[in-house]
């Protein structure tokens, strides 16, 4: 399919796979995707297993994204890790603001836009997660809280980071449970949020980024939510743990 904008469809392996684990599943991928152009593809594995996937994916079209990253850039900060430790796996994309992240370590858009301007820094490309609750949903609340997040965790970005980050819609109640967005929903949330980045930014900026949807993305749904006009790619947890889904979510999108 043609799109406006280039695919860009990431794993998030979340705290799953041993070293020897991720590169049963990198070396899969690299087989399955070999020949695949039209889609940026990258995967995010646990810190633990960065080296390693980096060095199995050297010669091959896949990229390596981190799950977090902290603000700081050194110093006495026990058990984070700095963009600077990242680059040195070539890593490329950082995961910030995942919801897991906002409810269990309490992150707010305020440490997340400041972890996206040290990403920038370090020209590491953020995918920055925004997305509502069931609860919020219901409230009728969904554009207020996808506005106050797009705005608070993308505050401080120039156009020039902002053509280079990636914005994740992720609604919380579809993460992980089986429930996925109806295509409408995702297309409606995706032109709500490009809407909030032309006012933040500018039209021409809003236009070039990047946005993926996320929550229960499989093989059977990718290729309907990729067909909506404002949906360029997918953020996938469960799905990406295995060789077969991952590579069929990616095929299937093309
Ligand atoms: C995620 O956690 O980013 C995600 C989208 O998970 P899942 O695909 O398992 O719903």
């Amino acid at each position: 399919m043609t799109k406006e904008r280039k695919l860009i469809i990431a794993g998030n392996w979340k705290m799953n796979k041993t070293v020897a684990e991720a590169l049963d599943l990198v070396n899969g991928l690299k087989r399955e995707l070999a020949t695949v152009k039209e889609v940026d593809v990258a995967v995010c594995p646990p810190f633990t297993a960065l080296e390693s996937v980096s060095k199995a994916i050297l010669d091959s079209n896949l990229r390596l994204g981190a799950q977090n990253m902290s603000e700081n850039n050194y110093g006495a900060f026990t058990g984070e890790i700095c963009a600077a430790m990242l680059k040195e796996f070539c890593v490329r994309y950082v995961i910030l603001g995942h919801s897991e992240r906002r409810q269990y370590q309490k992150e707010s858009d305020a440490l997340i836009a400041k972890k996206a301007l040290a990403a920038h820094a370090a020209s590491l490309k953020p995918i920055v997660c925004v997305g509502e609750t069931l609860a919020e949903r219901e409230a009728g609340q969904t554009n207020q809280v996808l506005e106050t997040q797009v705005r608070g965790s993308l505050a401080g970005l120039s156009k020039e980071q902002m053509v280079e980050t990636v914005v994740a819609y992720e609604p919380v109640w579809a993460i992980g449970t089986g429930k996925t967005a109806t295509t409408q929903q995702a297309q409606d949330a995706h032109a709500f949020i490009r809407g909030v980045l032309a006012q933040v930014f500018d039209d021409a900026t809003a236009k070039k980024v990047r946005i993926q949807y996320g929550g229960s993305v499989k093989p059977g749904n990718a290729r309907e939510l990729m067909g909506q006009p404002d949906v360029d790619g997918a953020l996938v947890g469960g799905a990406s743990l295995a060789v077969r889904d991952f590579a069929d979510i990616i095929k299937n999108s093309i």
